[in-house]
Parts: structure tokens; sequence; C-alpha cells
């Protein structure tokens, strides 16, 4: 008797309560018969298990397949237990089963190999079957490859001067250390600007420099990306200070801090763009070649 209720309301919620509890019992009882159910599809599972000479015995095989992909409510783990395998082990016996899902590409049917499978999207990309996936990984890494070989074949396009002028160019560079700007090497300036790294650059240009005029040569060559980066940073320094720049310049030529400096980066874009047709022939890309890479 609930206290401080109506008989009416009372018999309502008796009522209700014995509907609950009598539901209760009956999905207890069905889950009871559920649990039996699926200890006996386990059972027999087990039973054909030890009858068969082998876990690959074809009758075995066909059951775990068909509860594998058919019955869900069998867990993998214990259906492979009652075969006595690994759950791995038993995947590869019973092999994959269709998704219903088409390959973007060849329209080939996708194949499930697991109960959680999910079609391949590489970069967000359609599904694919594993052919045309492989394809497209092996086109895209062609292509990149082709991409970097030809940028790295620019960067190093030989850019030829007259050792004067880079004589002229690294002393600008050089005669400005990072340390007088007030950067500290390392600094989030300096890894960001990348000054210590112009100066750098400017040194080791300099020294092969000097052991090419010991040897005699009247014209000296470097690379163009570090070319690029010697000829930006000095046209930088020529600008701060016009008094220094000439001082510094004086021993070396009697031209302007711009104008030999306009004429390296024209050796360089030079070098650069005959480096860039070059290119496009050695490493084309796969794209302009044709899919079969011919
Ligand atoms: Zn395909």
């Amino acid at each position: 008797m609930i206290e401080g209720s109506r008989p009416d309301q009372l018999a309502q919620v008796e009522n209700s309560i014995r509907d609950f509890t009598d539901a209760e019992v009956a999905a207890s009882e069905s889950q009871r018969r559920l649990d039996l159910a699926k200890q006996a599809v386990l059972d027999e599972v087990a039973r054909l298990r030890d009858e068969a000479e082998s876990d690959r015995d074809p009758s075995l095989i066909a059951v775990l397949r068909h509860v594998y992909w058919q019955q869900r409510g069998i867990s993998s783990r214990a259906l492979a237990e009652a075969a006595r395998m690994h759950v791995n082990e038993m995947l590869v016996a019973i092999g994959p089963a269709p998704s219903g899902i088409a390959c973007a590409t060849c329209g080939t049917g996708l194949l499930r190999t697991s109960r959680s499978w999910k079609p391949s999207r590489r970069h967000a990309g359609p599904p694919l079957c594993p052919d045309c996936e492989a394809q497209k990984r092996e086109a895209n890494s062609r292509e990149s490859a082709g991409y970097w070989l030809r940028v790295r074949f620019i960067n190093e396009a030989a850019v030829s001067a007259p050792a004067r002028d880079w004589h002229a160019a690294t002393a600008l560079v050089l005669a400005y250390p990072p340390l007088s700007l007030r950067v500290q090497p390392g600094s989030a300036h300096d890894l960001q600007d990348g000054i210590w790294l112009a100066w750098e650059n400017a040194r080791t240009i300099r020294d092969r420099l000097i052991a090419a005029v010991a040897a005699g040569d009247d014209l000296f060559e470097c690379p163009a990306k570090e070319t690029q980066l010697l000829v930006e940073t000095a046209l930088r320094m020529a600008g701060w200070d016009t008094a220094r720049t000439r001082d510094l310049l004086d021993p070396i030529t009697s031209e302007s801090a711009h104008g030999l400096l306009t004429r390296l980066n024209i050796c360089r874009k030079t070098a650069v763009e005959a480096a860039r047709q070059r290119a496009a022939q050695l490493f084309p890309d796969a794209s302009e070649t044709g899919a079969d890479g011919s």
C-alpha cells in the first residue's frame, strides 16, 4: 500500500507496476532463451570443430562464414573460441564478404574483410578497390617524385658570374653579422627571418669563392638557391648604410651595389629559367606522360 494515495489512483499504479514486472520477467526469460540459443549455435560449431580433421574443414568454414557474416548477435570472439581459432585466423579462413559498395573508379564490388570494415577513403576521396587504390597511390608518388626532382634540379642550377661580383655580394652580407642586428642566434626572429642562415650562406659561398680565385678562376659558379638568398640579403644590407656600403665595395669595384646585385640576379633568373625547361624534359609530370607511365 502506497501511503497518501486515493484507492482508484493506487489501483492504476499497481496495475502499471505489475505490467512492468511481468515485462521484466518476460525480457529476462527471452534473454535467457537468447543466451541458450546462442550457446547452442556455439556448441554446434565446437562439435563441428571436434569432428573436423583440421580448422580448414570446408563444412566448418562454411558454418563459420555464415554465422560471422549473417549472425551479428554472436560475437566474433565467442565464435572463434568455439572453433578453437584466433579471431584473425578465423577471418583469414572464412574470407571477405560483399559490402554492397562499388569502387568509384572501376565499379568492382568492394569486399568487407571484417564486421567493422569501412571503405578506404584516402584523402577524403571516394571509396576505391585495392587495385585502384594502389594505382592512385603509385601515380601520386610518381607525380610528387617528379615534382621534387624538378625542384632540386632548379635549386641546384649553376649561376655563373665574374668572381668580382660574388666577392662584392658576400662582402656586403658578411659586413653585417647578425649580432649587430640584435638578433639572437636560434631565436624565433632568427628562425623566422633566417638571418643567421643568410649570413652562413654568404660565408660558405665566400669560402668556396676564395678557393676558386686562388685556383685562378675569373668566373665563379654558385647554385641558384644559394644565389637567391645571397642576393636578397645583400640588397637589404646595401640599402641600410650607403656610405658604409660604398666603403665596403670600393676595394672591389666602383660599380653601385644595386647595379651589381641586379646583374647577379639576372644571371640567376636566366639560369633558373633554363633549368626549369630542362627539368620539365628530364622529370615530366606523370599526368603528361599518360597513366601507363609511357
Ligand atoms: Zn577499382
